[in-house]
C-alpha cells in the first residue's frame, strides 16, 4: 500500500500545505480539487481583507518548496484579500506542486476497497478508495491515506433561527445572500436599498462596515444588524486588545459605522419566517416580531461541515459540533468564545478508519474560530504521522494568537452559541441598543 498516494481533498490553503509536507517527506501526494484552481473556496470571498497578515498564512513547508522555485515572499506584515492570498500563494504553490494537484476533480465517495463501513473482514488488507467525478466521468483512486481538507464554504447556515430554512426562504433565495457581498461588483444591488444582515461574527462585521461604506456614498442606503444574541455585548470583537489586530479594527469600524447611525441593531431576533411583501421581504423572528420590509438579506450565519461523501468510512464525530470527537472540547464555541485553542494534530483528527484524516476549517465543524496557521500545525502532524514520524505528529509546534472575542461567538460566523465567554476579555462596544417594538 505504501506506493499509494495519499489523497488531499482540496486545494485550499490546508489541502496545499499538507501536500508540501507529503512531498518534504518524500511521499505521494494527489490533491483532487473540485474547483477549476487552486484555493477555488477562497475565491468565493476574494474581496475580502483578511484579519491575518501573511506571516500568518504561509506554511513553513510550503515556503520552503516554494522558494526553490524562486518565488519571492509577500511583505510578511501584510493583509491580503482573497484574492492576493490566491494569486500570491496558493497558486504558486500548486504550480510548484505541478502534478500532484488535479483541478476539476469532485470527491464523491471514499471508502475501503471492497468493503462497505459495516464489514470488519479483510478491512485492514485494503486501500482507501476515492471517487472521483470529473468531466472526463467517474474514477476510483485506491489511496493510502485520506487527507480530508474540503472546508466548509460549500455548506453555509441557513438564516433560520434553529439551524433549518425559515419558513420561506427557500422561495426567496434570490433575494438572499449567503456570502459577504462584493460591493464593487453588486453596487446596484445593494446601493439606495434596505439590507438586512443576520450573523455576529467577522463575515457579518466585514459586511457591515462596507454596506455602511455604501450608506455613506448612497442616500436610501439602510442596513438592519439582525443578531440572535440578546445584547451587543462582544458582537463588535475584541477591538484593541485584539491579538489579531486587523480583526479588532474591524470590529471597532463596525461599532462605529452603528454609533454613526448607520447601522440599526437588532438584538435577541431568531429568524423564523421570511415573507414577501410586493417586491420586498419581511422577516419575522420566531418569536413573532416583524421588521420593517428590506430589499435584500445577507444571511452571514456561519458554515457546517459536509460529511456525506464521507459516509462508508468510520468516523468519530462529536455530535455538536461535526468536528472530530477529541477535539471537539478544545474548540467548542459554549465554552471556548476566543479562539484560544490548545495545538492539536493527529492524534485528535485521526478517524476510526485507518488513514483517514480531518483537517482545515472542516476539522472545526460547525466552530467558527478556525485559523489557518492552526491548519497548518494540523498537517504537520497528520503527514508526521502517515510517514510513520509519531516523534513528530505528538510534537507541538505551534503557538496561536489569543483573542480578545470574548463573551460571545468568536471570531467568525457562529449562530450566537452561548453568551459566556472563558477568556474576559473586553467588548470594544457597550452600545445599549434595543429591537424595534413588536408589531402585529
Ligand atoms: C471570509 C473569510 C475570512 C477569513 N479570514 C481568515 C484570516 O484572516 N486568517 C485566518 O487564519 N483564517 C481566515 N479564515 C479561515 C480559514 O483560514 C479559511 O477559510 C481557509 O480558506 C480554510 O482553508 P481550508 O483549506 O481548510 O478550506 P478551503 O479554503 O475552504 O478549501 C477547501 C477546498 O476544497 C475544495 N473542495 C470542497 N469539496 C470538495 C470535494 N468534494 N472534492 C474536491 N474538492 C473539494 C474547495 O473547492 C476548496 O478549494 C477566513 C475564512 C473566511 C470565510
Amino acid at each position: 500500500m505504501s506506493e499509494l498516494p495519499v489523497v488531499v481533498v482540496g486545494a485550499g490553503p490546508v489541502g496545499l500545505a499538507a501536500a508540501a509536507h507529503l512531498v518534504e517527506r518524500g511521499l505521494r501526494p494527489l490533491v483532487l480539487e473540485a474547483g477549476p484552481r487552486a484555493g477555488a473556496a477562497v475565491a468565493g470571498w476574494h474581496h475580502v481583507r483578511l484579519f491575518s497578515a501573511w506571516l500568518e498564512l504561509v506554511d513553513p513547508a510550503a515556503r520552503r518548496l516554494l522558494e526553490r522555485s524562486g518565488w519571492t515572499a509577500p511583505p510578511a506584515d501584510h493583509h491580503p484579500t482573497g484574492a492576493e492570498w490566491a494569486a500570491g500563494y496558493l497558486e504558486p504553490l500548486a504550480e510548484a506542486l505541478g502534478e500532484h494537484v488535479r483541478f476539476g476533480a469532485r470527491v464523491v465517495g471514499a471508502a475501503r476497497r471492497g468493503r462497505d463501513r459495516v464489514v470488519d473482514a479483510g478491512r485492514d488488507d485494503e486501500p482507501l478508495t476515492v471517487h472521483v467525478e470529473t468531466t472526463g466521468g467517474e474514477e476510483r483512486i485506491p489511496a493510502r491515506a485520506v487527507v480530508d481538507a474540503s472546508g466548509t464554504w460549500g455548506s453555509p447556515n441557513p438564516l433560520g433561527g434553529d439551524g433549518l430554512p425559515a419558513v420561506g426562504e427557500r422561495a426567496a433565495a434570490d433575494r438572499i445572500a449567503y456570502r459577504v457581498p462584493d460591493l464593487v461588483a453588486e453596487a446596484e444591488r445593494y446601493a439606495g436599498k434596505r439590507t438586512a444582515v443576520a450573523g455576529s461574527g467577522h463575515s457579518a462585521l466585514t459586511a457591515l462596515v462596507a454596506l455602511a461604506g455604501l450608506a455613506d456614498r448612497h442616500p436610501g442606503t439602510h442596513v438592519t444588524w439582525l443578531l440572535r444574541r440578546g445584547a451587543v455585548g462582544a458582537a463588535f470583537g475584541g477591538g484593541e486588545a485584539d491579538q489579531l489586530p486587523a480583526r479588532g479594527a474591524l470590529g471597532l469600524r463596525a461599532a462605529a459605522a452603528a454609533r454613526a447611525g448607520h447601522v440599526e441593531v437588532v438584538t435577541g431576533f431568531r429568524t423564523g419566517a421570511v415573507e414577501r411583501e410586493g417586491e420586498r421581504l419581511v422577516l419575522r423572528s420566531q418569536d413573532g416580531r416583524r421588521l420593517d420590509p428590506v430589499d435584500e438579506v445577507v444571511a452571514l450565519t456561519g458554515f457546517r461541515p459536509d460529511h456525506s461523501w464521507l459516509s462508508e468510512v468510520r468516523l468519530d464525530l462529536d455530535p455538536v459540533l461535526g468536528a472530530p470527537t477529541r477535539l471537539a472540547p478544545l474548540i467548542d464555541p459554549n465554552v471556548h468564545s476566543c479562539g484560544t485553542v490548545e495545538p492539536h494534530g493527529a492524534d485528535e483528527l485521526r478517524q476510526p478508519e485507518a488513514g483517514v484524516y480531518v483537517v482545515g476549517m472542516k476539522s472545526y465543524g460547525r466552530a467558527p474560530t478556525f485559523l489557518a496557521l492552526t491548519g497548518y500545525e494540523q498537517v504537520r502532524s497528520v503527514v508526521a504521522e502517515i510517514a510513520g514520524d509519531h516523534e513528530g505528529a505528538e510534537r507541538v509546534e505551534l503557538v496561536l494568537p489569543e483573542t480578545g472575542v470574548c463573551g460571545g461567538s468568536g471570531v467568525f460566523d457562529a449562530a450566537e452559541p452561548g453568551s459566556g465567554g472563558c477568556c474576559g476579555g473586553p467588548a470594544v462596544a457597550d452600545l445599549t441598543l434595543t429591537a424595534p417594538a413588536a408589531r402585529p
